[in-house]
C-alpha cells in the first residue's frame, strides 16, 4: 500500500481508502469481515457517513483494538431522522448525532465532516448559523482531530475552501463527473444516467477546484470514484467502451490534492480486486482512451494521464505540468510546499532535450515542450 500526506495535517492516508456506506444494513460479521481485509490491505483511512446507530455500532465494534490504526472521517450534519439518510443543520439534533459518533469511536474523530455543502443554501446553513462554529468547537475540544467537509459542487466548495476553515475536502470525482459543466449536478446525472452530451472536456473549475486545494495544501478524498458502477458497465459507460477500475482509481489519484479515494467495497472480495490497481502496472491505468472517445474543447490542458511517457529526459511529464498549473494559479506566490514538491522530483522542467517524443504521444495537443521550459523558469 502507498501512503500520501491529507494536506498538511501531519496526517497520511493509504492512497486506498474505505468508504463504509455498503456496509449499512449488513450483519456484523460480513462488517466485520470487511473491515479486517482493509486493515490487512494496508488501508488506514474510513469514512463513516451512514448515520444510523446500528451500521456505526457495527463499524465501531470491529475496529475494536484497532481504532487507533485508522484515520475516520465522520460526519456533522448527517442523520437518519425518519429513517432515512438525511442532513440537518439543526444544532440540537447535529449535536446529538455527532455526540453518538464521538461515543461509539472511542470519545475522538480524525475528521469532523461538515457534510453535503453543495448549494448556496448548504452554504448560509453552514456558515451563517452556528454549524461552522460547532465544528470550530469541537476541534477547540480536541473532539475532531481536523475540520473537513463533503461537497458534489466545484462552485460551492472553492467558496468552502476559500474560508480557510477546512483540512480536507470529500469530494465527487471521476471522469465523467469531471467533464460537466459546473452548473450539472452530478448527483442528478446519476439518477438520470450519464450520457456525453454535455461533456466539453475536463471542466476547468473542477479542475481549478483540485490546485486550489493543493494550494492552499487541502487534502482531498474521493468518492463516486466508479460513479456508482455506471462507469464500469458495458450499458452505461458514457465512454466508447467501460473503463475499468485501476483507470478510475487511477485518474482519481492523479488529480491535485488526492490523499486517498474511498472505496464502497461490500465484501474482502471487492477489496481484494480493487487492489488489482498495484498489479496492472502503468499500461493497465492508463485512462486517457475514455477521455479521447469524447468531445474535448479544451485540447491543450493536461490531464495528468501520462499517456506521453517515457521521457528519454526521465521526467514525470504529468507531475511538472500539474505543479506549473497549480503555480499558474498565483505566479508571483507560489506556494513553498508546491516549490517542494516538484523539487523532489528526479528530473524537472529543465532537463527537457526538446526530442519532442512527448507531443507526439499526447493524445490533448498538450504543449508540453513550452510546459517545461515554463516550469524551469517559474520553479527555477
Ligand atoms: S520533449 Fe522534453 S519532456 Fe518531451 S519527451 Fe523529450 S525530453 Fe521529455
Ligand atoms: S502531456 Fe498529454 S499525454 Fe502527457 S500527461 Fe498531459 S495530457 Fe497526458
Amino acid at each position: 500500500m502507498q501512503y500520501r500526506p491529507i494536506g498538511n495535517t501531519g496526517l497520511s492516508a493509504s492512497i486506498i481508502g474505505l468508504g463504509v456506506e455498503h456496509l449499512d444494513n449488513k450483519p456484523y460479521e460480513l462488517v466485520e469481515e470487511v473491515i479486517c481485509a482493509s486493515l490487512e490491505q494496508g488501508i488506514n483511512i474510513m469514512d463513516v457517513f451512514v448515520p444510523g446507530d446500528t451500521a456505526r455500532s457495527h463499524i465501531g465494534k470491529a475496529l475494536t483494538g484497532n481504532r487507533e490504526k485508522v484515520i475516520l472521517q465522520g460526519h456533522i450534519g448527517s442523520v437518519d431522522l425518519n429513517r432515512q439518510y438525511d442532513i440537518s443543520r439543526d444544532l440540537p439534533t447535529v449535536k446529538r448525532y455527532f455526540e453518538d459518533i464521538l461515543r461509539l469511536f472511542g470519545g475522538y474523530i480524525d475528521f469532523g465532516m461538515m457534510f453535503f455543502i453543495d448549494s448556496d443554501k448548504d452554504y448560509s446553513g453552514v456558515f451563517d448559523t452556528g454549524f461552522a462554529q460547532y465544528a470550530e468547537h469541537l476541534k477547540k475540544q480536541g473532539d475532531v482531530g481536523h475540520i473537513g467537509f463533503s461537497s458534489h459542487n466545484p462552485v460551492t466548495a472553492a467558496r468552502v475552501i476559500e474560508t480557510g476553515l477546512p483540512d480536507l475536502m470529500m469530494f465527487s470525482i471521476n471522469p465523467a463527473f469531471d467533464m460537466l459543466p459546473p452548473d450539472e449536478y452530478v448527483l442528478k446525472h446519476m439518477e438520470n444516467g450519464l450520457s456525453s452530451d454535455l461533456f466539453r472536456g475536463v471542466d476547468p473549475v473542477r479542475a481549478e477546484l483540485y490546485r486550489l486545494c493543493q494550494q492552499r495544501q487541502v487534502g482531498i478524498t474521493v468518492m463516486k470514484t466508479f460513479g456508482a458502477g455506471k462507469l464500469l458497465s458495458e450499458d452505461h459507460t458514457p465512454f466508447a467502451a467501460p473503463m475499468t477500475a485501476p483507470q478510475c482509481i487511477h485518474y482519481a489519484l492523479s488529480r491535485p490534492a488526492v490523499s486517498s479515494v474511498l472505496l464502497g467495497c461490500k465484501t474482502p472480495g471487492e477489496m481484494a480486486d480493487a487492489m488489482r490497481y498495484y498489479d496492472v502496472g502503468d499500461e493497465g491505468r492508463d485512462y486517457s482512451a475514455a477521455l479521447c472517445s469524447v468531445r474535448n474543447d479544451f485540447r491543450g490542458s493536461c490531464v495528468y494521464c501520462s499517456h506521453c511517457q517515457p521521457c528519454p529526459a526521465g521526467i514525470d511529464i504529468a507531475a511538472v505540468n500539474k505543479y506549473l498549473d497549480i503555480a499558474r494559479l498565483d505566479a508571483d506566490r507560489v506556494p513553498q510546499a508546491v516549490r517542494l514538491h516538484y523539487s523532489g522530483l528526479s528530473h524537472g522542467g529543465d532537463a527537457c532535450t526538446g526530442c519532442g517524443h512527448c507531443e507526439s504521444r499526447c493524445p490533448f495537443g498538450v504543449a508540453v515542450m513550452d510546459n517545461m521550459a515554463e516550469a524551469s523558469r517559474l520553479f527555477g
